[in-house]
C-alpha cells in the first residue's frame, strides 16, 4: 500500500484554507455568474481552486488534475472588478502579491497532463448552497492509476441547520479517508479527529434517505418508486442537502441512503462530485454503486463515462435499493 501521509496532511491544510477563504467570501455576498447557461459560479469557486492548485503545483508538480472550473470562462465570465476580487483574496490567502496569470495557471494546473496520479478537485461543491446559505464543501480527491485512493472534505456549514442533537460542531467539520487506513472527522479548524463509521440500519422504514436539495439534480420519479417498492410511509425520513456533505453523513451514520440519477440519460455524474466523497464512504464501511449496482470506473476522465447515476449507502441496505430500483424501467 503507498504511504500517503503526505498527500493526506496537504489536502487536509489546503481544503481548510480554501473553506476559510470561502466563508470570508459568503460574508461579502459576491454575486454569481451563469456557466453552460444555468450554473452559477462565483468569486470564490476560482479563488478556492486557485488556492488549490498553487498547492499541488508547489508540491507535486508531475501530478495531474481533474477540476471542475477553467481559466478561459474565469476570462470570459467574471466581470474586471470580480477578477479582481478572485485575485485579492487569492493574495490575502497567500500572503503575497499574485497576478491575474498566476490565477489562470493555478486554475489550470496540470489539465490534461496523462500522469498516473490524478487530483480531483471541487473547489465548491455545492455552489448552489454556497449562495443560498446551505451546504457545501471543498472536495479533494486522488486518483492513482484510476482508483480513488484519498479523499478529503472541508464541510463549513455541517451540521449547521440540522441535527438538534448529536452536534460535534457547530463551525463546520473536515472528513478524511486513505484507502486501507479507515474515515476520520475533525472539527474544521482544529480539534480531535474521531473514526467515523456508517451505521447498520438495514430497515427501509428507518432508513434516512438523503437527497439533492435541488430538485432538478435528480430524478425525484426514481426516489419516489423505491419508495413505493419498499413501502415506506410518509413519514420515513428524507433529508435533502447539497454537495458531498451528503458522503460525510452516510460516512458518519447521519443517514444511510443516497440516490442520485439525472433524468437525462445523455448525463454523466462528473468525478469531482463523488471521488473525495466515495473513498470517505467505503473508508467508513459504506458501498457505492451505480443504479445498476456497477461499480464506478473513475478510469474515464471527467465524467463517469461507463456509470448511470449513483448510489451510496451504509452497505446494509444497499441490495434492497437495487433490487428496487431494478423493479423501475430507467
Ligand atoms: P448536489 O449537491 O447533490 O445537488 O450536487 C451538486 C452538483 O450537481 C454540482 O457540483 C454540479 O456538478 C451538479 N449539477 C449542477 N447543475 C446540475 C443539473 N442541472 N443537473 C444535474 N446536476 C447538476
Ligand atoms: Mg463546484
Amino acid at each position: 500500500m503507498v504511504d500517503l501521509n503526505h498527500e493526506l496532511e496537504t489536502a487536509k491544510t489546503i481544503a481548510r484554507m480554501a473553506a476559510s477563504l470561502c466563508q470570508n467570501i459568503q460574508t461579502e455576498l459576491v454575486h454569481p455568474a451563469q456557466k453552460n447557461g444555468r450554473e452559477p459560479v462565483t468569486v470564490a469557486d476560482y479563488a478556492s481552486q486557485a488556492l488549490i492548485g498553487h498547492a499541488l503545483a508547489e508540491n507535486y508538480p508531475d501530478d495531474g488534475v481533474i477540476a471542475e472550473e477553467r481559466s478561459e470562462e474565469f476570462m470570459l465570465l467574471l466581470s474586471d472588478q470580480h477578477r479582481m476580487l478572485v485575485q485579492r483574496f487569492v493574495t490575502d490567502a497567500l500572503g503575497g502579491y499574485v497576478f491575474e496569470e498566476d490565477v489562470c495557471a493555478w486554475l489550470d494546473f496540470g489539465k490534461q497532463k496523462q500522469a498516473e496520479r490524478l487530483w480531483v478537485i471541487d473547489p465548491i461543491d455545492g455552489t448552489k448552497g454556497f449562495l443560498g446559505q446551505r451546504h457545501y464543501c471543498v472536495a479533494i480527491g486522488l486518483l492513482i492509476n484510476g482508483e480513488p485512493v484519498m479523499g478529503v472534505l472541508a464541510s463549513p456549514g455541517f451540521y449547521s441547520d440540522m441535527l438538534e442533537e448529536n452536534r460535534p460542531s457547530d463551525v463546520g467539520v473536515l472528513t478524511y479517508a486513505c484507502q486501507g487506513c479507515g474515515a476520520y472527522m475533525e472539527p474544521l479548524f482544529g480539534g480531535e479527529n474521531a473514526p467515523i463509521h456508517v451505521s447498520t440500519i438495514n430497515d427501509p422504514q428507518e432508513a434516512r434517505l438523503l437527497t439533492s436539495y435541488e430538485s432538478g439534480h435528480t430524478d425525484l420519479g426514481l426516489i419516489e418508486h423505491v419508495e413505493r417498492a419498499l413501502q415506506r410511509s410518509a413519514e420515513a425520513p428524507v433529508l435533502r442537502l447539497d454537495s458531498q456533505d451528503k458522503h460525510a453523513m452516510i460516512a458518519s451514520g447521519l443517514g444511510e441512503v443516497f440516490l442520485r440519477l439525472v433524468p437525462d440519460r445523455a448525463f454523466h455524474e462528473k468525478l469531482w462530485d463523488h471521488t473525495a466523497g466515495y473513498v470517505i464512504v467505503t473508508e467508513a464501511g459504506g458501498r457505492v454503486t451505480d443504479i445498476y449496482g456497477q461499480p464506478l470506473d473513475f478510469s474515464t476522465g471527467t465524467r463517469f463515462e461507463n456509470n448511470r447515476g449513483v448510489l451510496m449507502t451504509n452497505d446494509s441496505i444497499h441490495d434492497l435499493i437495487l433490487a428496487a430500483i431494478a423493479t423501475s424501467d430507467f
